[in-house]
Parts: C-alpha cells; sequence; structure tokens
C-alpha cells in the first residue's frame, strides 16, 4: 500500500516525500507542477503530473494506485496574494480539495492528513495559541484553510473519513542532505528573500511594518524547520493508520522571533550586513503568530530536531548558496 501525496513537487510536500522514503514507505506524488518542480520529487516516488481539481485525473490515480492514506499540501499559500486575488484561494484551495475528497469518498480512500496554517486564527488573542482557541483569519489563505478543516469535519460525518489537519507556523529551512530546498517563484517568504541579500540577488530587505505592538514594532512569528513538519506529516498518518480519531494540531517551536532579529540572525550566519528598509505593512498580516504544539508532541509523540533559529536559517543559506536560482 503507498502514500499519495498532493503538492508533493512543492516546499513542504518534496521535504515530506523525501522523509517518507527514508521511512521506507511506498510513495505517489501528484502535482500539477504550477508551483512545484519536477527536480524536486524523490526519484524514488511515483510521479503522476495531475491537478487536483481534475476529478478525472484523481479517479484515475485511485484506480491505479493502492492509496493506504493521503497527504495533501496541494494548495496555494501566499497571504499576500490571497488578498488581491482571493477567488484563486476559493477555485485551488476550496473547489480542489472538493474534488478530491469526492475522488476519495468514492475510492474509500479515508484518511487524509493536510497543510492548515496558523492563519487560521488571525490575530490571537493570547501567544502561545492553543488549537481551541478562537479562529478568526485576517486573510483570504487562513480563510480557506479553515473552510478545509471544516470540509473534512462534515465529510467525516456524512462519509466516515478520518483527517488531521496540521496548522503549521512558518515553515523555513531545507534538507539537510543539500538535496532539496525552499524555492518558489516568484519568492515572498522572509528567510529566503533576506538570503537573496547575500546571494547578490537583491539589494536591500524590505520590512513590512514597524508600527505593530510587539517589542520592535516588526511582527512576530514561530519558525520551524521544514524537516521537522515532514517527520510531524509520517506521524500523522501512522497515527491514523492505527485508528486514531480526527485532530488538529499546531507545529511550530513555541518562540517568536520578529522579523528584526530574523535579519539579525541572517547577518550572524552570512556574514553579510543585509541592508534592511522599513517599508508599509503587507495587507493581512496578524501582529505576532506563536505556537503552543504540546499536543502535537504529546499525542504524535513530535518532537522538533532543529529548535534553534540560527540552525534553521544556517541549512536554509546552505541551500540558497549552492542554489541561487532553484531548481
Ligand atoms: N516579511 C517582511 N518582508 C518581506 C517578507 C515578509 O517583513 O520581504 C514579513 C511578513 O510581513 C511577516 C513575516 O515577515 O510578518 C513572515 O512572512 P512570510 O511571508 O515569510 O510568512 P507568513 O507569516 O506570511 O506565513
Amino acid at each position: 500500500m503507498a502514500i499519495l501525496v498532493l503538492g508533493g513537487a512543492g516546499y513542504i510536500g518534496s521535504h515530506t516525500v523525501y522523509e517518507l522514503i527514508a521511512a521506507g514507505r511506498d510513495v505517489v506524488v501528484a502535482d500539477n507542477l504550477l508551483t512545484g518542480f519536477r527536480a524536486a520529487v524523490h526519484p524514488k516516488a511515483r510521479f503522476y503530473e495531475a491537478d487536483i481539481r481534475d476529478r478525472q485525473a484523481m479517479d484515475q490515480i485511485f484506480e491505479r494506485e493502492e492509496i493506504e492514506g493521503v497527504i495533501h499540501f496541494a494548495a496555494s499559500s501566499q497571504v499576500g496574494e490571497s488578498m488581491s486575488n482571493p477567488l484563486k484561494y476559493y477555485d485551488n484551495n476550496l473547489w480542489g480539495t472538493t474534488c478530491l475528497l469526492q475522488s476519495m469518498v468514492a475510492h474509500g480512500v479515508d484518511k487524509i492528513v493536510f497543510s492548515s496554517t496558523a492563519a487560521t486564527y488571525g490575530e490571537p488573542e493570547r501567544v502561545p495559541i492553543l488549537e481551541t482557541d478562537p479562529t478568526h483569519p485576517t486573510n483570504c489563505y487562513g480563510e480557506t484553510k479553515l473552510a478545509m478543516e471544516t470540509m473534512m469535519r462534515w465529510t467525516q460525518q456524512a462519509h466516515g473519513l478520518r483527517y488531521v489537519a496540521l496548522r503549521y507556523f512558518n515553515a523555513c529551512g531545507a534538507h539537510p542532505s543539500g538535496a532539496i530546498g525552499e524555492a518558489h517563484n516568484p519568492e515572498t517568504h522572509l528567510i529566503p528573500l533576506i538570503l537573496q541579500v547575500p546571494n547578490g540577488q537583491r539589494d536591500h530587505i524590505s520590512i513590512f511594518g514597524e508600527d505593530y505592538p510587539t517589542k520592535d514594532g516588526t511582527c512576530v512569528r514561530d519558525y520551524i524547520h521544514v524537516t521537522d513538519l515532514a517527520q510531524a506529516h509520517i506521524l500523522a498518518m501512522d497515527y491514523l493508520l492505527q485508528g486514531g480519531e480526527s485532530n488538529v494540531f499546531n507545529l511550530g517551536n513555541g518562540v517568536g522571533f520578529t522579523v528584526k532579529e530574523v535579519i539579525d540572525v541572517a547577518r550572524k550566519v552570512t556574514g553579510h550586513p543585509i541592508p534592511a528598509q522599513v517599508s508599509p505593512r503587507r495587507a493581512g498580516d496578524p501582529a505576532q503568530l506563536v505556537a503552543s504544539s504540546e499536543k502535537a508532541r504529546t499525542v504524535l509523540g513530535w518532537k522538533p530536531q532543529y529548535a534553534d533559529l540560527e540552525t534553521i536559517v544556517s541549512s536554509a543559506w546552505d541551500w540558497h548558496k549552492a542554489h541561487p536560482n532553484g531548481y
């Protein structure tokens, strides 16, 4: 039996495929390659170029392969873009997941682990955030991810599907082997954009807003290494395969860093002065997002290995130095 990884050519998906293969699992990957890269797919995974909105393509995969569970990363994931083009997010994230679940139900595949996000919480009332805290997304990306969680819940009631929603905080870093890393086109995420400065690809990093109610006025985020996220997906799939009930878990390190602190860590790691300029706030950004991941540690036995931001940024820097233009 195989695990089907949707979006397995993307950043977090490709790292999860590497960990699954290292753990000896049989892996099938489907990706439409709109934002993912064929070169990021582990050579031992069976690859289908397919879009989750294509019901026929999904049906074909479930008919050809013996799938015991699905790990679903195939979604649009940029906060800024979701504010300027919200309907793209409804189409790809919600319509895509609708088609996928229809196909899973039709083929009796009843276990799914999927990417949710800290953006489901919106502006938190307190940090660290617990899974039981209120969810009031401040951007369309978070809204569609929360709606995906709700879609799973109703599908469970009607059809017995079991799911794990993993609410990631800020994914970063690269595979320790250097084989794969973070590559987006265009890049919008903080750490890869910062590293473009020492890589000679941009002359400064913009800080989006310096007037947030945080210790230095810039946004606070909880940065978590992509390999630690990947491990959590395997634990979550095993939890479902062993009969675990549907559940929601936060995945973060429980430590918040401001944008300015992240830039300082990158200066230390790279030895480059990395000039920074303050620019206006980006629409939809909450001031701070920091996870309590106690539940994932207790229920799934998750133990992040890369708690230190310097180590995380170093692994990202190794990848970006070696692959300045991505794949
Ligand atoms: N950010 C920034 N400059 C940039 C890109 C991002 O100041 O060029 C900030 C952004 O406003 C947010 C944090 O860095 O507060 C992390 O943003 P990212 O897009 O990496 O992840 P997100 O928190 O949106 O998932």
